[in-house]
């Protein structure tokens, strides 16, 4: 069988839960998106797996897309497995791919939310590549045609500095404590930790090192800090009571942060009202070393904006992404 669900099942809609919850597991779904119903919801999220696949990008899940569906399933399940978490390779993800996950992101110092998103999916190929080995030359006979002297080195040589990547924390606004602003279904983490793990890969991309921050206000700041992050960012969503406010802030304490809160901005998508960039004393500006920016992505109140910010994920973690990186080859940060 190379093809868990009949042409029948993914007819009839049977295989949908399937589907949805693999493609959640391989980070290519949102958390209340798992009904079992084939919606507008679940056609984007296929779409963007076929293109990430190389597919034909119809959002139709024919044999092709489920089976590559399933073998990408398969594939990390049976990575898991070789490294001692015990899951059945079956191409399906269920409760047990799911803590197998977490009990791995957690051994790797992962953000550990049991998704097999893009971090965990290196971390795992990583862990099973092999050790690389020099091939054996066969051994000559040595000829010694002249001794050899030994001379000193007139100047010490210089041990050759690693380039040590720079340190970005990025601070996924109330995961793990609170789940924020909640407004219609969605709660303000959701959006937060979409945003923040798809800037986190980002910034790993680009040859950062990179931690997720998340737990109470003060452990946040204290693993920043004890880490040597060079920079944070903190991804929230903004609230109100008047439902037409919309767009977005971001908030600063210091000058170099302030020069960071300002190419975020200017970056940011165009669909998105600029509130401007804004002096703040908050408890992770105040307690953390290094520059720190709040980014108030949108208003999660304004229900035309809390769609858009679902929509534009992966833009405004790009935006944000483009902004750091610039500012870090401004402030030579190294
Ligand atoms: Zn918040």
């Amino acid at each position: 069988m190379d093809n868990p669900f009949s042409r029948r099942d993914i007819r009839r809609g049977k295989a949908v839960y399937w589907i949805q919850q693999n493609l959640y597991w391989l980070n290519f779904n949102s958390v209340d998106n798992r009904d079992g119903k084939f919606g507008p919801k679940t056609e984007y999220w296929v779409k963007r797996f076929q293109k990430h696949k190389g597919l034909k990008v119809d959002g139709i899940v024919g044999t092709a897309t489920v089976k590559v569906l399933w073998d990408e399933v398969k594939k990390y399940q049976r990575i898991l497995n070789s490294l001692g978490h015990h899951v059945v390779p079956d191409g399906l993800a269920g409760p047990l791919t799911f803590k197998a996950t977490r009990d791995f992101q957690y051994k790797h110092l992962l953000l550990v939310d049991g998704i097999c998103g893009p971090a965990t999916r290196r971390k795992l190929i990583r862990e099973t590549a092999p050790p690389i080995t020099k091939p054996v030359e066969p051994t000559k006979p040595v000829k010694l045609v002249k001794p050899l002297r030994l001379i000193e080195p007139a100047e010490p040589i210089e041990p050759v500095k690693e380039a040590v990547p720079k340190r970005g924390a990025v601070d996924i606004g109330h995961l793990g404590k609170d789940s924020g602003a909640f407004h219609g279904s969605e709660k303000e983490v959701t959006l937060n930790t979409l945003i923040g793990k798809c800037l986190a890969d980002k910034l790993l991309e680009a040859g950062l090192s990179v931690r997720i921050l998340s737990g109470t206000l003060r452990e946040r700041c204290d693993v920043a800090n004890s880490w040597g992050a060079d920079f944070i960012i903190s991804v929230h969503c903004n609230a109100s009571t008047d439902e037409k406010a919309h767009g977005v802030e971001v908030w600063y304490a210091s000058e170099t942060g302030r020069k960071l809160a300002s190419l975020i901005l200017k970056g940011y998508p165009p669909e998105f009202y600029k509130r401007g960039v804004k002096k703040g004393n908050f408890y992770v500006l105040r307690h953390t070393k290094a520059p720190c920016v709040i980014v108030e992505c949108g208003f999660i109140s304004n229900p035309t904006e809390r769609k858009l910010l679902f929509t534009l994920v992966p833009e405004i973690s790009g935006a944000i992404a483009d902004a750091v990186i610039r500012w870090c080859d401004q402030n030579k940060v190294v």
